[in-house]
């Protein structure tokens, strides 16, 4: 029994812990193994739904006694029941039952115990994991509160600051609202001012009118005062002119009236001396008188017999005078008579002599008849025989003169296939042009100057030409970094070639000019790449350029065209076009300096029949190659030059030479209007070379867009464009009508050979490729009367008979063989 007690008290001390147990470890349950507490449930129902009725099997079995109890313990229910369980059945007395019945259940409870202890294990070490977390909490905590209190140290002197800012700003905030309240006002004010000086300025602007008004009225009145002012002044100043004539006439009388009372009181005492002697006069004279009275008598006696001795004389004169004429003619018989004497001696022995002569003369005449007989006898022989050829030489002559008016038959009709062949050779020449195309761009190397400094050797290393037989003369290699360009063009001319090796192919082109057509020749390139030299080239014969040779030609041709009944006239005009300026180079003043003739308007006009011109530009007729070249040395002098880096003589205009030719066949009727253009462009490099600031650059960028206009327009016109931008510079609008369909154009290409150039000359020689591809329709001259397809019938397909019409055209003009390449051509014509 004793050993039975200690189970229960100390069941009922487990009671007690147990009690207070969920006070003091509200968690403990809910951390408790659940997987034993459900093993031990699902043992217990297996074994007859309690844990007892196990117990009650393991008793039964009796051997099972001392086996470990395997009551298990989910939770407080189980233990409620344990506690609740009570003795089943058992007699007081049956003691050995109640004991077993006790030791099982006190078996039930120790298991409790240990379960207990087992929970309360877990749960001290829960709680000594949860007081270490605690403390770190704890240690986290206090951090945070450190931090929470650092933060709101800060916070506060944040807080602080706003204020003091916030408490700043509306002070600020106050004041600017007072500003502003004032600034209303005083815009109250200002508006009330404005209105007032509105209402006021109205006022004004009424008198202001009437002021107005009254100003012109007064200035009428004034002027009206002025020009009578004026007037009067004039009037004044012929007044005061006539006050100083009549000063001066009067200062003259003065001075006349002092000479004369000069005189008068010299003359007072002449007078005076008169007077004195005019009474001694007087006296002599009384005596005089009676001397006087005397000697008038006298006079008279004697006058009387003068008279009478007059009388005499007169009678001794005639006496006298008739004698001497009897006397002279006299004399004059003698001297007649002494001639005659003189004379007739000379005659007669002169006579006598000639008698003599006439004598011989008569024997030797006798003896001539008498040889003249036998002439004649033998001259009438011979003059029977004359007739006879006589006769024969008249039927000669006959056949002579036949002869002669057959032949000049024959020369009329020559001289008319002649016409007819320059014809000809006009259309094929045309011909031969259109198959080359008649924009035709040739390409001209400059030679190496000394002063270019290139390590390429004299030729320029990096430029040479082909010699295959098809691109000879045609094409240019460039070699640049290895790379090797090659282009070819209509011609190409290398370094040495001379001027007149260069002329000799644009010749026929400048020709085309006289027939009426309208040609353009360009120089394009860079500065310093041989333009002006190619075009107008320097002094010297050999160094002649392109326009004066040209010019020469025309003078020349048009000279040699005059027997065929061609008459020319010829007006030339020379301009250049500055920064989309005109300017005149022939203007007839010329002080140096453009400002005078930037005044006037140069406008370009086009009428419909082709014809340019350019209002207020000089043109002057010329007559001879000597004036069109006194032309151009002063337009050369006066074209404005300017310096960029590349070329200190490089001109930065463009300069349109232009000579207008009309001319009129009397024979044929026709008349013909040419235009030749020779035009030397403004250097065409790009804008970052020339180093180019300023005044000259907008020069540059000016050359650059005329220059790309020009090759915009080529374009254009070669792609068949409906609208081709003419209008976008002067150059081109300009040139309009001989850049069009009806002209023939060519383009020199220049290019320098030096290694610092290559790209320009690049750029140069892509620019000439592109233009070289373009066709430019048809060109058509401009003839009046007489007009005639200027192409062949067979020029449709002209490119099957190019080599004949070449060889044909050869001898046309050559002027050998007309008649035969007039009828080659004629057979071309059939065929
Ligand atoms: P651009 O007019 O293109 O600026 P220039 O005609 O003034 O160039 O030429 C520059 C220089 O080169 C000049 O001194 C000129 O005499 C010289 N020059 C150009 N081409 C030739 C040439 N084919 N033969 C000899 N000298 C030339
Ligand atoms: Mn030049």
């Amino acid at each position: 029994m004793a050993s039975s007690l200690p189970p229960r008290s100390s069941a009922s001390s487990y009671l007690k812990k147990e009690n207070a147990g969920p006070a003091r470890r509200p968690m403990g349950f809910k951390v408790a193994p659940r997987r034993n507490v459900l093993s031990a449930i699902s043992n217990g129902e297996a074994n007859g739904g309690t844990p007892s009725a196990s117990v009650d099997g393991g008793g039964g079995g009796g051997g099972a006694a001392e086996a470990p109890p395997v009551v298990e313990f989910s939770g407080r229910e189980d233990v409620d029941r344990l506690l609740a369980e009570k003795m089943k059945g058992k007699s007081k007395n049956d003691f050995k039952g109640r004991c077993d019945q006790m030791s099982e259940y006190i078996k039930k409870l120790r298991a409790c115990i240990r379960w207990y202890m087992d929970l309360e294990d877990g749960y001290l070490a829960e709680q000594e994991k949860l007081r270490g977390s605690i403390d770190a909490e704890n240690a986290r905590h206090t951090e945070l509160e450190a931090q929470l209190s650092n933060a709101i140290e800060e916070l506060k002197a944040a807080n602080m600051d706003l204020t003091r800012r916030c408490r700043s700003l509306e002070e600020s905030f106050n004041k600017e609202v007072s500003e502003k309240m004032i600034a209303v006002e005083s815009y109250e004010k200002e508006k009330q001012g404005r209105e007032a000086a509105e209402s006021t300025r109205d006022i004004l602007a009424v008198d202001l009118e009437r002021v107005t008004h009254d100003a012109k009225r007064f200035s009428e009145q004034l002027k009206m005062v002025q020009d009578t002012n004026k007037r009067l002044q004039e009037y004044n100043t012929s007044l005061q002119q006539y006050n100083s004539n009549l000063q001066a006439d009067a200062s003259k009388s003065g001075e006349t009236i002092s000479k004369l009372q000069k005189e008068k009181s010299v003359m007072m005492e002449t007078m005076t001396t008169l007077r004195e002697c005019n009474s001694s006069m007087s006296n002599q004279l009384e005596s005089s008188r009676v001397s006087q009275q005397e000697a008038i008598r006298v006079k008279e006696e004697l006058r009387k017999e003068v008279e009478c001795l007059r009388v005499e004389l007169k009678q001794v004169r005639d006496d006298r005078d008739h004698s001497v004429s009897q006397l002279n003619s006299l004399n004059l018989e003698l001297s007649n008579c002494k001639e005659h004497i003189g004379k007739s001696s000379k005659e007669h022995e002169s006579l006598s002599t000639k008698v003599s002569e006439l004598e011989e003369t008569c024997n030797r005449q006798q003896e001539q008849i008498q040889t003249f007989q036998k002439h004649l006898a033998v001259a009438t022989e011979k003059l029977k025989l004359a007739d006879v050829t006589a006769i024969e030489a008249m039927t000669g002559y006959e056949e002579q003169k036949q002869k002669i008016k057959y032949l000049e038959e024959r020369l009329s009709q020559a001289e008319s296939q002649i016409v007819e062949g320059d014809e000809v050779r006009k259309k094929l020449h045309n011909t031969i042009l259109e198959l080359k195309g008649n924009i035709r761009v040739f390409c001209r190397v400059r030679p190496l100057l000394g002063h270019d400094g290139d390590s390429n050797g004299p030729e320029g290393a990096s430029i040479s030409f082909p010699t295959s037989v098809e691109s000879a003369g045609r094409g240019i290699d460039l070699i640049n970094q290895g790379q090797k360009l090659s282009f070819s063009y209509d011609k190409v001319f290398a370094h040495d070639a001379s001027q007149e090796e260069v002329f000799v192919e644009i010749s026929q082109l400048v020709q085309s000019a006289l027939d009426g057509y309208k040609v353009c020749i360009f120089a394009y390139g860079q500065t310093g790449s041989g333009k002006t030299y190619t075009m107008m080239g320097k002094s010297g014969v050999h160094h002649k350029g392109m326009i004066p040779r040209s010019l020469e030609q025309i003078f020349m041709t048009s000279r040699s065209l005059e027997s065929q009944g061609w008459k020319y006239s010829m007006q030339a005009s020379m301009l250049e076009i500055y920064n989309e300026t005109i300017r005149d180079l022939l203007a007839p003043v010329r002080s140096n300096c453009f400002e005078m003739n930037t005044s006037k308007q140069y406008t370009i006009k086009h009428d419909p029949h082709g014809n340019t011109t350019v209002s207020e530009l000089t043109i002057i007729d010329v007559f001879g190659i000597g004036d069109v070249t006194s032309l151009l040395e002063k337009a050369a002098q006066i074209r404005s030059v300017g310096k960029t880096q590349m070329n200190e003589q490089s001109s930065r205009s463009h300069f349109v030479f232009t000579l207008k030719i009309s001319g009129s066949n009397e024979n044929t009727g026709q008349n013909v209007q040419g235009v030749l253009n020779l035009i030397d462009l403004a250097g065409s490099e790009r804008l970052g070379k020339s180093g180019s600031t300023g005044d000259r650059l907008k020069e540059t960028q000016s050359i650059n867009k005329s220059l790309s206009a020009l090759s915009d327009v080529i374009f254009a016109i070669a792609k068949g464009d409906d609208h081709i931008p003419f209008r976008n510079s002067k150059l081109t609008y300009l040139l309009q009508p001989c850049l069009g369909g009806d002209s023939k154009t060519l383009m020199f290409v220049n290019i320098s050979p030096e290694a610092s150039s290559v790209g320009e000359t690049i750029c140069s020689l892509r620019f000439a490729s592109r233009v070289n591809a373009c066709e430019i329709g048809i060109p058509r001259r401009q003839t009046q009367a007489r007009p005639f397809d200027s192409r062949l019938s067979y020029g449709t397909q002209p490119r099957a008979y190019g080599n004949i019409v070449l060889a044909i055209c050869y001898y046309a003009t050559k002027k050998l063989a007309v008649g035969t390449a007039t009828n080659l051509v004629n057979s071309i014509r059939g065929h």
